[in-house]
């Protein structure tokens, strides 16, 4: 399953750099996939649509098909607006947030580091699940609609019990999310399966797409025997324990 979820992965970026092309210049170039890192033999990441590994900064992915090609499922108008008004603000808010961090950590002073945390987690979150969401869509019948290949269905099968299983908990767990927000089929890999998630919401407070590296567990059993209320000590502390060979290996597996 994991070699099929790679492939679709990279079937993805095919997708987009296919039909980018047809969208035009201006559009490709903002996209920040125009073929240069393919030319110079960068990693296939850089390739990704949502970043302009260059410029090093989020850019705004084309739509890989017209605004009213989805229709009359979604029409294109809340088509053009959800991508070039809504999807852009997620970009600029996210190149935003992660410049002032710069800037913190440039200057030592991290007094709004809770403030651009948290823009980082909304835009973020919002940029990253909008890029995999437009890909997630096709015309019907032109790619769009129908049944699971049988691999896919295979892989639903196996973490949900049916395709119609997983369909049916999809949809109830979309309906059901309060308020704003998503409704996300995701693997998991501790277990090597897959799991239906809603986000309320997108920013709280992590960004939807991430792959963790490190973590420090900040809840009170953690440290309250030993340090009670001084939850900073314990933060220092951490970093005569943190194991950096392990982070360089996850970072290695999750960037490869
Ligand atoms: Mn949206």
């Amino acid at each position: 399953m994991k070699d099929s979820i790679a492939e679709n992965r990279v079937n993805r970026r095919d997708l987009l750099v296919g039909t980018g092309a047809l969208t035009g210049g201006a559009i490709l170039a903002s996209a920040g996939f125009s073929g240069a890192a393919a030319a110079s033999g960068a990693p296939v990441k850089a390739q990704l649509p949502g970043f302009d590994a260059a410029a090093g900064e989020y850019v705004l992915p084309p739509l890989p098909y017209a605004y009213d090609a989805l229709e009359p499922s979604i029409d294109a108008q809340t088509m053009q607006l959800h991508h070039d008004i809504h999807h852009a603000g997620y970009v600029r808010g996210l190149n935003t947030a992660l410049t002032r961090l710069a800037e913190m950590r440039a200057s030592g002073d991290f007094g709004l580091v809770k403030h651009w945390s948290r823009q980082a987690a909304f835009a973020g979150s919002g940029h990253f699940l909008h890029t995999v969401f437009w890909t997630n869509m096709a015309p019907a019948g032109d790619g769009g609609g129908g049944e699971p290949s049988s691999e896919l269905a295979e892989s639903l099968t196996e973490s949900f019990g049916s395709v119609d299983a997983f369909r049916g908990q999809f949809s109830a767990a979309a309906r059901s999310v309060e308020g704003s927000g998503w409704g996300i089929l995701a693997y998991e890999p501790v277990s090597a399966r897959m799991q239906v998630l809603q986000a309320e919401k997108h920013q709280n407070l992590g960004q939807w797409g991430v792959v963790p590296l490190l973590v420090l567990d900040v809840w009170e059993h953690a440290y309250y025997l030993n340090y009670q209320n001084r939850r900073g000590d314990y933060v220092n502390a951490f970093w005569n324990i943190v194991n950096w060979q392990n982070v360089a290996e996850r970072l290695s597996e999750a960037s490869r």
